[in-house]
């Protein structure tokens, strides 16, 4: 056996994982909103992609709904975190509802992006996932100038109208690695291909999976916490396979951890996307060490240090009190 090889059966948990800057900002904008205004207080979307935060927001008293229409005319609504499209708040307006937006600051700056290309008359080439909430924003800030790459595969189908004039933007919880090699494959058709002004995909996306990169070259399994719509946390499961991992699982919750993934196994990599609260990794660790993993280790890559401040409508309103 090599001197490297653990000989006892352990845990690898990665640091930074969990919540974002723009997650926590965007729960506790419903949590503090409802003890302002009082319940309920209508949220369009999920406010993050994650069921158990959905399900503790519910139980307080915010009501989740697809489209503004659904809200009663007059109350308020929180916007989530990846960002609506201006034509939503346009018909927010139109239905007078109190709006309190959440988006978080790193998509708000990708908006800003594409309408200051948009005004310059350039075709934005938009890598993200189609149908997803947030890319559904980003594109309804100038959808005449934008047009979705979803992937490798979305490459070949792009056409533009003036190839000195294309930049490229994304969603900002992509793949560091596969979004390098797409617009890699863009400036092979296109080279003078502008790049954006900052990174898209934002710190806590890019440190997430710098994380589990790590914890995956040593670990057999990893477990990744989060809920099959949330595309960080989706990346994690990706990123980990990439990177060494023989097997990688998402799972909502401890109850999701099947005994059978351990079989064989001495090192589990632990981690959780962006909008899961830590009480979730707590009870994977928890039901980890009652099948013999109780020797945890935390691998941190980066210190992060990050908050954003509440919507400014909002703290408006709770300084008046
Ligand atoms: S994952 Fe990034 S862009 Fe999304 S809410 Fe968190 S900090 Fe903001």
């Amino acid at each position: 056996m090599d001197a490297q090889t653990p000989t006892t059966r352990r845990v690898l948990v990665a640091k930074p994982r969990g919540y974002c800057a723009g997650v926590d900002r965007a729960v506790e904008t419903v949590e503090k909103a409802l003890e302002r205004y009082g319940a309920p207080i209508y949220v369009r979307k999920q406010i993050v992609h994650n069921t158990h935060v959905v399900k503790t927001l519910e139980a307080k008293g915010a009501i989740f709904v697809e489209e503004t229409e659904a809200v009663p005319e007059g109350a308020i609504v929180v916007f989530s975190a990846h960002g609506v499209a201006p034509s939503v708040h346009e018909e927010a307006a139109a239905r007078r509802l109190k709006t309190i937006d959440a988006t978080c600051p790193l998509v708000t700056k990708v908006h800003n992006e594409a309408k200051r290309f948009a005004a310059k008359d350039y075709d934005i080439l938009l890598i993200g996932h189609d149908g997803h909430e947030e890319v559904e924003g980003t594109a309804g800030e100038a959808p005449d100038h934008i047009q979705l790459v979803d992937g490798f595969d979305g490459v070949s189908g792009v056409t533009v109208r003036d190839p000195e004039k294309v930049v490229w933007l994304s969603q900002t919880t992509l793949s560091v690695d596969e979004t390098t090699e797409t617009v890699a494959r863009l400036r092979e058709r296109f080279p003078n291909l502008i790049d954006p002004p900052s990174d898209d995909i934002c710190y806590a996306t890019s440190n997430r999976q710098a994380a589990v990169k790590q914890i995956a070259a040593e670990s057999e399994l990893v477990v990744v916490v989060g809920s099959a719509n949330s595309s960080n946390s989706k990346r994690l499961v990706e990123v980990a396979k990439d990177y060494g991992a023989e097997a990688a699982y998402l799972v909502d919750d401890a109850s999701f951890v099947r005994e059978e993934w351990l079989e064989g196994v001495t090192t589990v990599g632990v981690t959780s996307g962006a909008s899961v609260p830590e009480e979730l990794v707590e009870g994977v660790l928890a039901k980890l060490a009652g099948l013999g993993f109780a020797d945890v280790h935390e691998v941190e890559t980066v210190k992060e240090s990050m908050r954003f401040a509440l919507p400014h409508e909002l703290r408006r309103d709770l300084r008046a009190g």
